[in-house]
């Protein structure tokens, strides 16, 4: 008998329902079988009783953009180069974990490189670690102008890069096929590049609109959706006429590309952390400070104008972190974005929690088993002592986090303080500046 009643002080079962207070949840071999009124508890023999009495109960919470390879990465090569795949699947392992710990059971990352995130999916479904429910693509498909194009010519794209660059629409679809085959869930496209990409057009679509088509048309003929990066307005118009599922960002999206999302009933996720925090956390010991500052306070800007008009249209809204970078370490900052919502585009605290859970939980391969708390969900739970309907601090603040269940198990939150980084992991950037007799004698007249 695994039977488990837990007694809930407010229950919310996520989506639009309503919190409501004194609530019982019973669960079985890690799915909920029953939820109701604390005076209709049915009556269960040798059930353990778990008293969250003071606490509220919530279904686990999803992030739908974290990238589980980029090992907390602060320069694309760090991404890209260095560390071996099978270090990144390790450390992308713990990351998973830390995020968890965080109170979010089921992740999804759009882009990993080689097999990373579909190895540590798969490691996770077998129980060899303890980890959230992974839903991964395999490297991002992009073309000349898009954003794996980071590196000159001469250089070209490396094995170990996150993207790879198909040259022609049979290449592309060859790459699909492949991947498809490898295992991945859904399939990633990078329609642009961004703020700093030197080898781009500035966000210009890299693909033109029959690529797309014949793309998208392969992916979902295998049966598997397609989400795109596109932070420029054509790249979003070319997504949306192609009829991707998801878009990540569209920042800079015109009316008419607003237009087609609407039409196309395209899912948007903004992702707006990577740049609210960088634009609140870089120093001007940043190599990037101040350019990626000011180009991130442009894109917030046309951000925010922009989605508000997609949450008018009545676009369906996901939410999702970008964790993988310095300014976005796992397990620290993905709560943020829900704020970022409420911030920057206009949603109340309840439209929010509701994207975070069901809205999340149809991007998932795990649909409408996980995001709710109902009969036949997972029993996956976020216990948290206040109420996050009025303050999105009771899921950011850490010492408010009671307790994570994964599948009805509860999962150790003592964090791992032993890790550290290892050199091998980073690029070797060794100096900001140029140490010319003139930059001396100039930072001598300064302290002078
Ligand atoms: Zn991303």
């Amino acid at each position: 008998m695994t039977l488990t009643l837990i007694r809930c002080g407010t229950l919310y079962a996520g989506g639009e329902a309503a919190p409501a207070s004194r609530q019982s949840l019973l669960m079985d071999n890690g799915r909920v079988i029953w939820t109701g009124p604390r005076d209709q508890e049915p009556t269960v023999e040798d059930a353990s009783i778990i008293d969250h009495d003071d606490a509220f109960v919530m279904p686990g919470l999803i992030d739908v953009h974290v990238h589980l390879s980029y090992g907390e990465a602060r320069t694309e090569e760090d991404i890209d180069l260095f560390a071996s795949l099978e270090f990144r699947a390790l450390r992308g392992m713990e990351a998973a974990q830390r995020i968890q710990r965080a109170g979010y059971t089921s992740i999804c990352d759009p882009t990993t490189s080689g097999r990373v995130s579909l190895a540590i999916r798969d490691a996770v479904d077998a129980r060899l670690f303890g980890g959230p429910r992974v839903t991964t693509s395999g490297r991002n498909i992009s073309t000349r102008q898009g954003l794996v194009d980071w590196y000159p010519t001469w250089i070209g794209v490396p094995e170990t890069s996150i993207g790879q660059i198909v040259r022609t629409i049979d290449e592309g679809i060859d790459a699909i096929r492949a991947q498809v085959k490898d295992g991945v869930d859904f399939i990633k496209l990078a329609m642009d590049g961004d703020s700093m990409n030197p080898s781009s057009v500035k966000l210009a679509c890299a693909f033109r609109q029959q690529e797309v088509d014949a793309l998208v048309e392969e992916a979902h003929r295998l049966g598997r959706k397609v989400v795109v990066h596109a932070r420029g307005s054509e790249g979003v118009l070319h997504a949306a006429r192609a009829g991707v599922d998801l878009i990540f960002h569209a920042s800079y999206m015109d009316d008419e590309a607003l237009d087609a999302v609407v039409r196309s009933g395209a899912a948007i996720c903004p992702t707006l952390s990577l740049l609210v925090n960088n634009i609140e956390f870089t120093q001007p010991t940043d190599p990037s400070h101040p350019a990626l500052v000011d180009a991130h306070k442009r894109e917030l800007e046309a951000a925010s104008r922009n989605l508000e008009k997609a949450r008018k249209a009545g676009v369906r809204f996901l939410v999702g972190s970008e964790a993988g970078f310095a300014v976005t370490p796992y397990g620290e900052w993905h709560a943020r974005e829900l704020q970022n919502h409420v911030d920057y585009i206009g949603f109340s605290n309840a439209e929010v929690l509701a994207q975070a859970t069901t809205n999340n939980a149809w991007f998932t391969r795990d649909g409408g088993d996980v995001g709710r708390i109902g009969a036949g969900s997972h029993a996956d739970l976020l216990v948290v002592r206040r109420d996050p309907f009025a303050d999105f601090g009771a899921l950011l603040d850490r010492s408010n986090i009671v307790a994570v269940y994964q599948g009805g198990e509860a999962v150790d939150l003592a964090p791992n303080a032993a890790r550290k980084r290892l050199p091998t992991e980073f690029s070797y950037a060794m100096w900001n500046e140029v140490y010319t007799r003139d930059t001396l004698a100039a930072r001598a007249r300064v302290a002078a």
